[in-house]
């Protein structure tokens, strides 16, 4: 199957040598990119890329798509993170198989919209016979590249934990769960369209002892591994008073560093455990608009890339965003580290970089993330001949000035969105279904 994207105003390759190609034409055939160059023949499928930026599919590096069905929440929408929790843990007890794939299909639909076309997902509660097939299912229906990670909770409320004694499991069906969806789903050669990850909620929702299980158990079978890390003040209280040190050593004692972890937020790192991450390859999602409505802080990513941690973006879960709009995010990052560190602290094109290759390079993905030929075909096409881009003397700076929203998406070379719309789902049905799921749960 070969389709060519035509008359590309600019192409933003983010390939090695980082460069911009006007007036360009992309060729893909079975799902990869296999040339690129000005007035390519073309023969067969086509799409018209002239007022159009095309970059990189946007990568996403964490996220809990089940809460697209728990957005703001009213008990929830200005507390702080255990707070925060605690108002949503009842509500998410009560869902099951149907309502993580339609959540799923929400999430990833807006994701897609957005120009994400590889996502990670961090599933870490299993209700009522949910289980992470259901959202693998959604993802490939929509046609999304997915690594859904097998998260867990295991102390409850009865144990001194945080979720309630209904949501958390043993420990051993944990493990053994993991090793089934590693099994049934996880495909480890280049261009794969699901990878499984092997990711315990956080340090304060499961033992010692199943964190570090857990690594040799993803080690044993070659997946990654992630979770949540140094999020806010509290985390960090909790670390020294529970752990007797910093999530740094925590997570470096109990084998969670190298270049097959990464860890979301990370917005309290100190200088030694970015020297830790740097050092080890350890990977950090970085998702500052969940960041900003927790009231969690400004993670340090200048001094992150500065000193070679691998960074990549995440929009966060959807009750703690509450969007899923991944090119949104890309620019709140942007913005956020100029809120820190000044206007000169982070460009519109390093922010893209975070948000396309570097997240193709915390997931281990190096096949994605770039437009270079040999490169899996997950392209966005975005059209900046409308009113946000108007008067731009820099249309590809699109993190200033530009849509939230693609005009076509590829994925694997399939075209999943087109002009504005899923071509996967009926979205329109998807949504209500959605929305009546919320109002059951709300009664
Ligand atoms: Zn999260």
């Amino acid at each position: 199957m070969a389709i060519l994207i035509k008359n590309a105003t600019t192409i933003v390759t983010m390939d090695a040598t980082l460069s911009d190609l006007a007036q360009a034409d992309i060729r893909v055939e079975n799902g990869v990119i296999s040339e690129i160059g000005k007035g390519l023949d073309s023969t067969g499928d086509s799409i018209d890329a002239s007022g159009c930026v095309v970059t990189p599919g946007l990568v996403n590096t964490h996220h809990h798509l089940y809460q697209t069905l728990t957005r703001a929440v009213p008990g929830g929408q200005d507390a702080l993170l255990f707070g925060w929790l605690q108002t949503l843990y009842p509500i998410w007890s009560r869902f099951g198989p149907e309502e993580m794939f339609i959540s799923a299909q929400i999430g990833l639909a807006e994701l897609a919209l957005s120009g994400c076309t590889l996502t990670s997902d961090h599933l870490y509660l299993y209700p009522n016979g949910a289980r992470l097939d259901d959202t693998i299912a959604a993802a490939h229906e929509i046609g999304m590249r997915f690594h859904p990670t097998r998260g867990a909770m295991s102390i409850g409320e009865s144990d001194g934990g945080l979720p309630p004694d209904a949501l958390v499991e043993r420990e051993e069906f944990i493990l053994e769960d993991c090793v089934r969806v590693i099994d049934a789903h996880h495909d480890p050669r280049e261009g794969a369209m699901v990878r499984v990850g092997v990711a315990p909620c956080s340090p304060f929702s499961v033992s010692r002892e199943l964190m570090r299980d857990a690594a040799l158990l993803a080690r044993d079978k070659g997946v990654m591994l992630h979770t949540h890390l140094a999020e806010n003040d509290e985390d960090i209280a909790y670390s020294l008073e529970k752990f007797g040190c910093r999530p740094g050593q925590y997570a470096e004692d109990l084998g969670w560093t190298g270049p097959d972890v990464w860890h979301a937020h990370c917005v309290k790192l100190d200088g030694q455990e970015i020297d830790l991450f740097a050092r080890s390859r350890t990977g950090v999602a970085h998702c500052p608009c969940s960041n900003c409505r927790l009231g969690s802080g400004i993670a340090p990513v200048r001094a992150m890339r500065d000193a070679g941690v691998p960074v990549g973006l995440g929009v966060d879960g959807s009750a703690s965003n509450d969007s899923g709009n991944l090119v949104a995010e890309a620019r709140q990052a942007m913005l956020l580290q100029r809120v820190a560190n000044g206007a000169n602290a982070m460009s519109a094109r390093e922010a893209l970089y975070i948000a396309t290759r570097g997240g193709a390079e915390v997931l281990g993905r190096p096949d994605c993330g770039q437009i270079a030929v040999g490169k899996r075909a997950d392209i966005a096409i975005w059209d900046v001949s409308g009113v946000e881009s108007a008067g731009s003397w820099d249309p590809a700076a699109l993190l200033l000035a530009g849509p939230t929203r693609v005009k076509h998406l590829l994925v694997e070379g399939r075209q999943i969105v087109r002009d504005g719309h899923m071509t996967s789902i009926d979205l329109p049905r998807v949504v209500e279904r959605q929305n009546a799921l919320a109002r059951a749960l709300m009664g």
